[in-house]
């Protein structure tokens, strides 16, 4: 439906990162880190890899409650500028100091609630590789743009703009995620073809921007209301490599669930 199904393609091992948002403290960080690491002991790194994306003042806690596991640390944004006077900002050495090895970038509620735009994200993804993080580029359509048949446009342009300036080298460090809006924190999931659609698309893009073997080894995740009961058929999709899991991250338990599945699904 939205462009050429690419197949073919070699794929890595799938990736699963839990986005915190703005929710745990300093105590329920811990304990909710714990139990990621616990339960995926047999499967972080070696099935799929995982990570787990807390709030800026916890990342150091967090940092070293995972430290011994294969578990991976992210951050939910990063600023563009590596020092100097930018009051809030956090910069990606700041981030890498602290032991991040993942920086979501565009998430959508940063384009939508605190209105970043494609120039301002593209900046960031730059930023974060020259910082040694390995960004997750957010994209997604928002319902309105669904429903008016703009989900190829907007996808297509959150991904150009937002890859602007990164060649096929910085690309292999790069993760895609596909986010549809009205899927997050909603409840709605897309179906597992909605969601393979857009991923072919995806592919197909970055076959373009770049080729077609490099658009194989990029790892595309899935976001939106992801559970550990819809994890397999989302998994079981051709182009979707993982997955970014925002609410249901928020319980060990559905989370360790979520990297089961994905682990069984590929
Ligand atoms: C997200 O925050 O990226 C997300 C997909 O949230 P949820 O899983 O709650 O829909």
């Amino acid at each position: 439906m939205f462009g050429e199904h690419f197949r073919g393609v070699t794929m890595k091992k799938p990736f699963v990162a839990g986005n915190w948002k703005m929710n745990t403290d300093s105590h329920s960080a811990v304990s909710l880190v714990e139990g990621v690491v616990s339960g995926c002991e047999e499967t972080a790194g070696s099935k799929v890899d995982v990570a787990v994306c807390p709030p800026f003042v916890y990342l150091q806690q967090v940092g070293k409650a995972l430290s011994s596991s294969l578990v991976a640390l992210g951050a939910q944004d990063v600023y563009f500028e590596q020092k100097g006077a930018f009051t809030g900002e956090v910069s990606s050495a700041m981030l890498k100091d602290v032991g991040c090895t993942y920086a979501i970038c565009g998430h959508s509620e940063r384009r939508h609630v605190i209105g970043e735009t494609d120039e301002l994200i593209n900046k960031k993804v730059h930023a974060a590789i020259l910082g040694g993080l390995l960004p997750i580029l957010c994209v997604g359509e928002l319902l309105e743009e669904r429903k008016a048949n703009k989900t190829t446009d907007v996808v297509t342009r959150q991904l150009k703009k937002g890859l602007m300036g990164i060649g096929p080298e910085k690309m292999l460090a790069v993760t895609i995620a596909y986010e549809p809006v009205w899927a997050i924190g909603t409840g709605l999931t897309a179906t597992p073809g909605q969601a393979q659609d857009v991923h072919a698309l995806i592919r197909g893009l970055l076959a373009e921007m770049y080729d077609r073997k490099l658009a194989g080894e990029i790892r595309i995740q899935y976001g939106g209301s992801v559970k550990p009961d819809n994890t397999g058929e989302l998994m079981g999709q051709e182009d979707v490599n993982g997955l970014l899991v925002g609410g249901a991250s928020l319980k060990a338990d559905d989370f360790v669930a979520i990297v089961k599945a994905a682990a069984r699904a590929t």
